[in-house]
């Protein structure tokens, strides 16, 4: 007798986690399989971007991660010097620099995240420990999402007669434990069978339900190999808590990550090592200690060795993208099932992380009858476009890490440090994840080139609370809780235009056939009059009662005002909103704008919504 559930995920990785918060949320019968008996304890990604840090925030536990992460603040970049360059520098005879030419110097240090992206900085935290924090918050949200772990699925069938029914389970999974051996090719434990009306995969790089669906990964394998060590250096390198990017003239490049308890992070290139064109390296040749060194090569005249090795692991660096993203709307891909490249610039887990939190309210929403599932299929047409930039910008990124840099300008063959320097810096601004953007589709509208404009995620500024004088910032009232939010910037409200445009608008929210009278959309105010001149009942009741009830909601109206410690957020300014004018704008449960247009255009919000939701 198979069991039946809403959802599977295939993978408990950061992809098949942010999935399970999902369905915690929406409190799915959901099945998490996955073949390892445990989750991973070191190694593996660590970088957490700027996006992400705020996704988790809107999880509620952002916070707790950002205070225990080390959070980056500079690079510092180190390139060889010819010494006819730096005719300063002291020479022993001892010394013995990459290739008898010059040294390694700093040469410049930027900001780690663009100033003004994001209130969350770059930061770096070990993957096991993100884990736990979601099955923190997978087992306080709900009793019906169970992990299940040293399980694989062997078997899957999907029942195309009823991949349009709305109460049918049309996949059927078969797994096994992993524990348990093969007795000739048949599971020598007793396997079980699940049903279920959706499936995720996110079962990484070489996912076994992307085979199943006869999708594979496009894209090529580079010949460059690289070392990774986790490890408590000891060493006289000024710069060893600094993020650094280091070019040594002939023996290759160093990436240095400064971690949380003392560790360091050290991506390597081995660059003796030279596969030949499509063959790959044989990863058991190598060891840590010749991959440090090679670090050791690199880093000279700075000496640096280690006491503590946590983790370390070779890699070749390779590019790759799924050339489908699912089946039938039913069963999806996410994360390293459908995109790998480099890890370098820190995009793996985020990216992965990202996918599921694009998927994971779209399928809660279907299944729990409030949205159309024709939405489904913006998965793909969001996120595919998204792994295809990460792929190209990795490539670029990748190779002019493993080049040599230039000698001068007349070396065409080498890398020019300015030119790497620029691709670095631009490159910061798609990493930090806060620069997607949505193209037009059933759940975002057309777009105006405002910084309030469909399909990019919805920026924070500080504003106040009118009820209680607290500083907030806005987007923290913008939870992951599957609620879609109607931002409403009236304006002055003491102006009579601005009250009649937020009568109308009222009227709208309160009319019982509306779309825009939903539990699922809930409006919140930001005006722009002084606190004082404001009292609650001079806004329309929507934005202070909670939806068809006569309980009070006090923390939706919000004032552009001073606050007594933390000065005034100009958020009207931030957004860019016209005080005389005013802005609406919709927001998904993912945090990303919808809609944007008049406030009392409330025929055009309701058609919109119409359109998404049930
Ligand atoms: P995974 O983390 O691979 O998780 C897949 C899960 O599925 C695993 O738990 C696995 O046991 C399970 N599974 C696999 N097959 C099956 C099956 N058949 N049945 C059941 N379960 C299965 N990313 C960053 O963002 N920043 C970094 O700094 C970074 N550094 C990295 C450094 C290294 C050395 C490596 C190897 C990766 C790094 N990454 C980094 C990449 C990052 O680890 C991955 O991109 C990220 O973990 C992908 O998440 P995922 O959930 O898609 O897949």
């Amino acid at each position: 007798m198979a069991r039946q559930v809403d959802l599977v995920i295939v993978g408990a990785g950061p992809a098949g986690l942010m999935a399970a918060a999902w369905a915690a949320f929406y409190n799915l019968k959901t099945v998490v399989l996955d073949k390892r008996p445990s989750k991973i304890e070191k190694g593996h990604a660590d970088g957490l971007q700027s996006r992400t840090l705020e996704i988790l925030h809107s999880f509620g536990f952002g916070d707790q991660i950002y205070r225990e992460a080390n959070r980056l603040q500079e690079v510092c970049f180190w390139v060889l010097h010819l010494l006819r360059a730096t005719p300063r520098l002291l020479i022993t005879d001892d010394f013995q620099n990459p290739d008898n030419n010059g040294v390694i110097r700093r040469t410049d240090r930027i900001p780690d995240t663009i100033l003004g992206i994001s209130r969350f900085q770059q930061s770096v935290l070990h993957q096991g420990r993100i884990e736990d924090y979601f099955l923190e918050f997978i087992d306080r949200t709900s009793k019906n999402v169970h992990i299940q772990r040293s399980t694989e699925p062997f078997g899957m069938h999907i029942d195309e007669t009823l991949v349009e029914a709305a109460d049918d389970w049309p996949i059927t999974v078969r797994t096994r434990s992993t524990q348990d051996g093969l007795t000739n090719g048949v599971p020598s434990n007793k396997d079980d069978l699940i049903q279920c009306k959706y499936l995720i995969g996110c079962d990484g790089a070489h996912s076994w339900v992307r085979g199943q669906m006869g999708l594979v990964m496009e894209g090529e394998q580079t010949e460059s190999v690289w070392g990774v060590m986790d490890v408590i250096p000891v060493t006289n390198f000024p710069d060893i808590r600094m993020r650094c990017v280091i070019h040594s003239a002939s023996s290759g490049s160093i990436m240095v990550i400064p971690r949380e308890r003392g560790l360091v992070r050290l991506y390597i290139q081995l660059a003796s090592i030279q596969p030949g064109a499509g063959h790959r390296y044989d990863r058991a040749k190598g060891s840590p200690e010749m991959i440090f060194e090679a670090a050791q090569r690199i880093m000279r005249p700075w000496e640096i060795r280690y006491d503590y090795c946590e983790w370390w692991t070779i890699y070749q660096i390779g590019q790759r993208l799924g050339n489908g993203y699912g089946a039938h709307d039913r069963i999806f891909l996410a994360g390293d099932a459908v995109h790998t490249h480099s890890p370098k610039a820190g995009q793996g887990m985020n990216v992965s992380i990202q996918d599921t939190y694009n998927l994971g309210w779209k399928i809660g929403s279907v299944l729990t009858g409030t949205a159309r599932r024709s939405i489904l299929s913006t998965y793909e047409s969001e996120r595919r476009p998204i792994a295809k930039q990460l792929i190209d910008f990795d490539r670029k990124f990748s190779r002019m890490f493993s080049g040599r840099p230039a000698k001068d300008i007349a070396d065409e063959a080498g890398i020019s440090m300015t030119e790497f320097k620029s691709t670095f810096e631009k490159g910061n601004i798609f990493t930090s994840g806060t620069s997607v953007e949505y193209a037009e589709s059933q759940v975002v509208s057309s777009s105006s080139g405002k910084i309030l404009r469909p399909g990019v995620r919805f920026p924070s500024f500080q504003v106040v609370c009118q009820c209680d004088a607290t500083p907030v910032q806005l987007a923290d009232a913008l939870k992951s809780d599957g609620i879609w939010r109607l931002v409403v910037f009236c304006g002055d409200l003491t102006q009579d235009a601005t009250n009649q445009r937020l009568k109308t608008l009222g009227k709208g929210l309160e009319d019982a056939i509306s779309a825009l009278n939903k539990p699922v959309v809930e409006p919140i105010l930001v005006h722009a009059s002084s606190r004082d001149n404001v009292e609650l009942a001079d806004v329309p009741a929507p934005f202070y009662y909670r939806s068809n009830s006569n309980e009070r909601d006090y923390y939706r109206v919000f004032a552009d005002d001073w606050s007594y410690h933390h000065g005034h957020g100009h958020a009207y300014g931030g957004y860019d909103v016209d005080r005389n004018q005013g802005l609406a704008v919709l927001v998904r449960p993912d945090q990303y704008i919808a809609w944007a247009g008049d406030i009392d255009d409330t025929g055009a919000m309701e058609e919109f919504l119409d359109g998404c939701l049930l």
